[in-house]
């Protein structure tokens, strides 16, 4: 099929013993899956453990839809630097007749895109981004600003692959801290460890990477050498199918992009920075029946125990 990642032969053999023991569910689209009870009880558990992790800091806790404003999008330069990873939804827009039309070309599964109009919305292709606004929206920030707990939001990113650690749509259990750009640093550091922790002690192998974001096209290339060279992402890694270790959870240092785009400010008035973390659910579900196997009755005593499964 055009346009699909490559997937190593182990990626594509893990996926098809995910699949036959239906803890996922084909679609027949890559990288868009149904999920078993096992796979959902464990995805489940691991959002949670973040949960009981952030609950000290009493974040404040926000869910939002699988969809977000067209507006927020742009507002943020998204299409600028991932233009491959975009989705915005479209709907139809004409007569009845067209109506008709549109029909009888999808029943035969010809190409009905000329009756469908862009609509306001988009695909959230990261859980964080629809906090940015609606903290903006409420003025400048309390002192101490904010904590954010952000839930475990679908999100997708069209890259459809036959590599089951590389979904369209999956679960990114995101924590967002927003406030002075010393504050924001810090809780970045201190939580590039404690996710580590959290991780190991569900007996994965994991280790911290600097990072980069896959941006689009040449000077995106430029923007993800200088991304590393600030050091403004961090990746945990653990090894699941593919030749190269596969990031589990990411660390994103902002600085001033999503305060200034949306304009956060501080209580001092001064510029707001922004920080997330951002845990992949799906991912580190494989990873752990990966690593303990597809019966989960048969994993450690203790990992269970901290999964509560
Ligand atoms: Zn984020």
């Amino acid at each position: 099929m055009p346009g699909v990642r490559p997937a190593s032969p182990d990626q594509t053999a893990l996926l098809c013993a995910l699949l036959e023991r239906g803890l996922l569910i084909d679609s027949g689209v890559p990288g868009v899956y149904g999920r078993g009870a096992d796979f959902e009880a464990v995805r489940e558990s691991v959002a949670e453990l973040v949960t009981r992790a952030v609950a000290p800091e009493r974040p404040e806790r926000m869910c939002f839809p699988p969809v977000m404003p067209r507006r927020h999008l742009e507002t943020i330069d998204y299409l600028k630097s991932f233009p491959h990873l975009a989705a915005s939804i479209f709907a139809f827009t004409g007569s009845e007749a067209q109506a008709t039309e549109q029909h009888e070309r999808a029943s035969r599964h010809e190409d009905w895109s000329e009756f469908q109009g862009m609509t306001d919305l988009v695909l959230t292709p990261a859980a964080c981004y629809p906090v940015y606004p609606a903290i903006a929206a409420r003025g400048e920030l309390p002192p101490g600003g904010v904590t954010v707990d952000a839930g475990g939001a679908y999100v997708f990113r069209r890259e459809p692959s036959s590599d089951p650690a590389r979904m369209q749509m999956f679960h990114q259990r995101e924590l967002v801290r927003i406030g002075e750009p010393g504050v924001v640093e810090g809780w970045r550091e201190e939580w590039r460890d404690r996710a580590v922790e959290l991780l190991s002690a569900l007996g994965l192998e994991v280790r911290f990477d600097v990072a980069s974001d896959p941006f689009f096209g040449r000077s995106g290339r430029m923007l993800a050498v200088s991304q590393r060279e600030q050091q403004l992402k961090f990746e945990v890694v653990t090894q699941i199918a593919g030749p190269e270790p596969t990031a589990v959870a990411s660390f994103n240092y902002h600085q001033n992009h999503f305060a200034a785009a949306h304009r956060i400010e501080l209580a001092s008035g001064g510029e707001a920075h922004t920080a997330c973390l951002g845990f992949g659910l799906e991912r580190i579900t494989i990873a752990l029946l990966r690593t303990h196997g597809f019966d989960i009755d048969t994993w450690p005593a203790e990992v269970r125990e901290r999964l509560s499964i």
